[in-house]
């Protein structure tokens, strides 16, 4: 059997041997479970491993590093397997798969939850909203934890707490060697700096110590629409209203194709909309009174920003990202979103190559921006908006169009962007030149001193790649 892209052979008793001492199931090609667990949330990426390990715990992660350093294998590590580039699975080498390992537990007193890293973003609201507590994180439930904090995190809660890397205590990682060491402003103090924003490049982290915040249950937010001829009225409103609402206020803004909700009319399924998120981290009836004037303004097609438990609100975008379709990303860090580059995005969506693909602007600034540039590998602290230019389709063998659509889409942006995007939205065909770009000159050249002494052989390559 050939494992890798090095022409290593392994025999069924090196695996039967490597299968002793590991706890977790082992799968190939001929086995049941072999498909559902090498397909990833991106149809797009369709590759197959030689071997998927689902490790149960840090000592299989470490069992799988070795054997995979031993035998020279591509290594792929997969958390929630929804990274756009697809760098969870790889062709004929090792997927180290952490999905079994979801457990997180809460201790109410310190305010500090511990989370495997095969958890969803879903998995850790649900119980942490048990005891009116959260930990910032993404949009969208099925996200993994794990890569959405290494690469940043940012989401409904960002403006009022910060990022989820932000919120991290302490962590458990397997390095390059298999060994298993605490990481934390204590322990290995420049790995923990580099795992804030510097993704997969310098170990499989194991477990993470977040700090918790209080929330909800109850919380108001939403989505309001608008036609996309609106659009101009509505964003002078916005970027007005913007400018003074509280820190508590975090928003989305979205240029699309109305899917059929309930909440909008028939007549409007189907046609271009414009269209502003809202959450408002605090109690659910204050949060109606400030955001009120987004309900209130112009003439919106569809209102559906109410008081709601905030588990509903995290799944409110589930549907239009479901797993198994295409999807190819680009993205920039903005300032702001001027009155010229919506008009630019206007044009692209009428231009949309197909009808599920979204232009979205996740509001930064606030909280992000109180941690120092040079506290931590992620970059751009002083943005004001990430952008994902996110196509998506289902036909399988035509994804030219779409490709060229968003590359379109990110040349209009380019004049407008502070210089790079945001690493977690990277699809596979990013340069390295780009991923520089991300981290800035001084911050990459630390980051490439930190994979030198952590992982020197660039084991963990399958990644936004931090060349040693
Ligand atoms: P995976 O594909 O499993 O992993 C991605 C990479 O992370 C791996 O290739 C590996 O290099 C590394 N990795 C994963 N687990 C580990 C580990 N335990 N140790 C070391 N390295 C590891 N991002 C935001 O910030 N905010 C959002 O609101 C947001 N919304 C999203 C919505 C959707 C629908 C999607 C698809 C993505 C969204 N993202 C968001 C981007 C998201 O942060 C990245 O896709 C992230 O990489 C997902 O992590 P994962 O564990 O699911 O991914």
């Amino acid at each position: 059997m050939s494992l890798s892209g090095e022409a290593i052979f392994l025999s069924d008793s090196e695996i039967s041997s490597f299968k002793k001492n590991f706890s977790g199931p082992l799968l190939k090609e001929e086995d049941k479970d072999y498909n559902e667990a090498r397909l990833i949330w991106n149809g797009m990426i369709n590759k197959h491993p030689a071997l998927i390990v689902r490790c149960k715990n840090s000592k299989d992660v470490s069992l799988a590093v070795k054997f995979a350093k031993n035998y020279n294998l591509l290594t792929s590590v997969r958390g929630g397997g929804h990274n756009v580039a697809g760098n969870a699975v790889c062709d004929g080498g090792l997927m180290i798969d952490l999905s079994l390992m979801n457990n997180i537990s809460v201790d109410t007193k310190t305010k500090v939850a511990k989370v495997e890293p095969g958890c969803t973003l879903g998995n850790a609201d649900t119980t942490t909203q048990k005891f009116g507590m959260v930990i910032p994180s993404g949009i969208v439930t099925s996200t993994g934890v794990a890569g959405l904090t290494l690469g940043g995190g940012f989401g409904w809660l960002s403006r009022k707490w910060g990022l989820s890397c932000d919120h991290l205590i302490s962590t458990e990682v397997v390095t390059a060697e298999g060994e298993i060491i605490n990481v934390s402003a204590e322990n290995n103090p420049d790995l923990f700096w580099g795992l804030k924003g510097g993704g997969g490049n310098f170990g499989i982290v194991t477990s993470f110590k977040f700090n918790l915040r209080e929330l909800g249950p109850e919380v108001t937010g939403g989505l309001v629409l608008y036609k996309l001829v609106d659009t101009e009225n509505v964003l002078s409103f916005y970027n007005e209203y913007i400018s003074t609402a509280p820190r508590e206020v975090t928003t989305v803004l979205v240029y699309r194709y109305c899917p059929p909700a309930p909440f909008v009319k028939e007549e409007f399924h189907g046609k271009p909309v414009f269209g502003i998120g809202a959450l408002y981290a605090g109690k659910a009836d204050k949060g109606l009174e400030v955001l009120k004037p987004i309900k209130q303004f112009g003439s919106p097609i569809g209102d559906m920003i109410i008081p709601k438990p905030f588990v509903i609100h995290q799944a409110m975008l589930d549907a239009g990202q479901p797993k198994g379709e295409c999807y190819y990303w680009k993205s920039e860090f903005l300032k702001t979103v001027s009155q010229s580059l919506s008009e630019k995005f206007v044009e692209q969506t009428l231009n949309m190559s197909s009808k599920s693909s979204i232009i979205a602007a996740f509001q930064l600034g606030g909280a992000i921006a109180d941690v120092g540039e040079a506290d931590s590998a992620y970059s751009f602290r002083n943005a004001g908006y990430a952008i994902n230019i996110n196509t998506q389709w289902q036909n399988h063998s035509s994804p030219d169009k779409h490709i060229d659509w968003a590359r379109k889409t990110q040349q209009l942006t380019t004049p407008y962007s502070m210089g790079s995007g945001y690493i977690n939205f990277a699809s596979a065909d990013e340069t390295e030149q780009r991923v520089v770009a991300t981290y800035g000159n001084n911050k990459y050249k630390k980051l490439v001193d930190l994979k030198r002494k952590f992982d020197p052989d660039n084991f963990f390559r399958l990644n936004q790649n931090i060349k040693p």
